[in-house]
């Protein structure tokens, strides 16, 4: 079928929107009409070939919509279903069977190859072959494939316009809080680096009853929506003059917990640094291949603090993401104003925005 999609020929370039062929759903393929998909830094990224994907490719990680049609191996939805889209896994490896999708051992090749596993691609121009499986399914188009294991259903009332920055941006933050670091409540907690994930990541923790939210950002803005969202004190880093200091000072003994959205690697040293005794910072940013993080091993040890890298929240999306639904309609978790809304042929603009600070998250409207 002919769809509309925003292409990436060339490294750091805009997108282009074409009109390109897309292969019916294979048997355990899920063919989904996308209503609206979010931006997420990856998208970006990938644009600039921080990580070299192949080219040209149509990226899009974070696609909502319905579902049009399915293989006959699919049981997991049907036609007109309401899904929102997430990373892919395979379902059988040693950390899948372990509930650990986020680091199925094939996570590279199934989200960031830009192919399926057999290296063929769904999508194709009028001059060749265009990668199309980014995160099992490039939903930066007016359809996309998916799989099974990336494709979570949805209640009919759900509204489309909101959900796709649930399947990577909103749960990364979210769940990095509430699956992995599970604060207890009354602890203290850190964010260093505001966008749309460290917001989400903030409103987790007073989500799990944390007494002591800390947002730490250059932007005074961002700061001030931390501050809306839930955060009890904040620090422009640009005018501080020891973070680390301010934070000892307001936790009284050092943070229980920090979170590091930022990748840049003299923050997480801050990250680190401002922990209290056996503290625990989880490091999220999307940093350069082959950065280094460097600790003083000493005080590492004799403080028995914790790092730890986190990749999509620890989330298994079937169950984390209509927790998210939940809490966001119940008022505990309005990720929702993070939002701001685009048209789809608006999409470099939306880019810009996001690179900018000027929108915390967008999301491109395809219906
Ligand atoms: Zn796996
Ligand atoms: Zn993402």
């Amino acid at each position: 079928m002919q769809i509309t999609a925003a292409v990436v020929r060339e490294a750091e370039k805009p997108f282009q929107l074409e009109e390109l062929e897309l292969d019916e759903p294979r048997a355990d393929e899920i063919l989904v009409k996308v209503h609206s998909t979010g931006v997420c830094h990856t998208d970006i990224g990938v644009r600039n070939q921080w990580l070299p994907v192949p080219l040209p490719l149509v990226l899009g990680h974070e696609g909502a919509g319905v579902v049009e049609a399915v293989g006959k191996d699919v049981t997991k939805v049907e036609p007109g279903d309401k899904v929102v889209l997430s990373y892919g896994s395979c379902g059988t490896c040693t950390m899948c069977n372990r509930g650990d999708s986020s680091y199925c051992e094939q996570f590279v090749l199934r989200n960031v190859a830009g192919a399926r596993t057999d290296g063929t691609t769904p999508l194709h121009g009028k001059g060749g072959d265009v990668n199309g499986f980014f995160f099992s399914q490039s939903s930066f188009a007016t359809y996309a494939i998916a799989l099974e294991s990336n494709t979570v259903k949805l209640d009919q009332g759900t509204d489309l316009s909101i959900v796709g920055p649930l399947g990577c941006g909103i749960q990364t933050g979210a769940g990095t809080v509430l699956n992995r670091l599970k604060p207890q409540a009354g602890s203290s907690l850190v964010v260093f680096g505001v966008g749309a994930v460290g917001l989400a990541a903030l409103m987790a923790a007073r989500v799990a009853g944390c007494t002591k939210i800390i947002a730490v950002d250059l932007v005074p803005e961002r700061l001030a929506l931390a501050e809306e969202l839930g955060a009890t004190h904040t620090i422009n880093a640009k005018s501080s003059e020891d973070v680390v200091a301010e934070i000892q000072g307001i936790t009284g003994r050092g943070a229980d917990f920090s979170v590091d959205t930022t990748a840049v690697t003299s923050v997480v040293r801050q990250a680190v640094g401002c922990l209290a005794l056996k503290g625990t910072c989880a490091t999220l940013g999307f940093g350069t291949a082959g950065t280094e993080i460097q600790v003083d091993m000493l005080e590492f040890l004799m403080a028995g603090r914790t790092l730890t890298g986190v990749t999509e929240g620890d989330a298994r999306p079937d169950e984390f993401i209509p927790q998210m639904i939940e809490l966001n309609k119940q008022g505990r978790f309005p990720y929702d104003r993070l939002i701001t809304a685009y048209e789809f042929e608006d999409i470099n603009k939306a880019c810009e925005d996001a690179e900018s600070g000027k929108t915390v998250k967008p999301v491109l409207k395809l219906v």
